[in-house]
């Protein structure tokens, strides 16, 4: 029992010597390990165009039921994404979510990462329902936004040519 007292003494002591390892959030903010799993982020191509396709794969593969999508047509006057459709609807409700990534890992696009945002807390069930107004990240500084208007037959693919992983 001694020993253990001594332990605690010498881990009280040597954080009187190294200073305290509290942080002061919120004013501080810690930063997230690289593999941090935090709110979920919809992602954007560089010319704006937004990477969800609508395919609903993130919803089939979550074990939580917590993805809904909907997917509407894109036409060349009014387009999202590239191909043929693209998410018009989709909503994570977060206090379903579990934050296991498989979402992440379904998405044939990279569309939907888990960002490292922990910064969520809702009084009511339904702002816990987190819509795509909220999940699709602003387009980047001088790139247009969407629906964009695009020249006929570029964007006819919905999945890009990917490299392979070289390790
Ligand atoms: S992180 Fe897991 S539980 Fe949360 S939405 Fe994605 S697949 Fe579902
Ligand atoms: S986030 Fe990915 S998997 Fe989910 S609907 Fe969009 S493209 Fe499909």
């Amino acid at each position: 029992m001694l020993k253990e007292l001594g332990r605690g003494l010498l881990t009280t002591f040597k954080m009187l010597l190294e200073g305290p390892v509290t942080t002061s959030y919120p004013e501080e903010k810690r930063e997230v390990r690289p593999r941090f799993r935090g709110r979920h982020v919809l992602k954007r191509y560089d010319n704006g165009l937004e990477k969800c396709i609508g395919c609903s794969l993130c919803a089939a593969a979550c074990p939580a039921d917590a993805i809904f999508v909907e997917a509407s047509e894109n036409t060349d006057e009014e387009r999202y994404s590239p191909g043929e459709r693209y998410a018009s609807t989709y909503e994570i409700n977060m206090l379903r979510c579990i934050y296991c990534g498989f979402c992440e890992d379904a998405c044939p696009t990279e569309a939907v990462v888990l960002g490292d945002n922990y910064e969520l807390s809702f009084t009511d069930r339904h702002d816990a329902i987190y819509t795509k107004d909220l999940l699709l990240e602003p387009a980047s500084e001088g790139r247009p936004t969407t629906p964009q208007t695009v020249e006929p037959g570029v964007y006819t693919r919905s999945v890009p040519q990917m490299e392979n992983p070289k390790d």
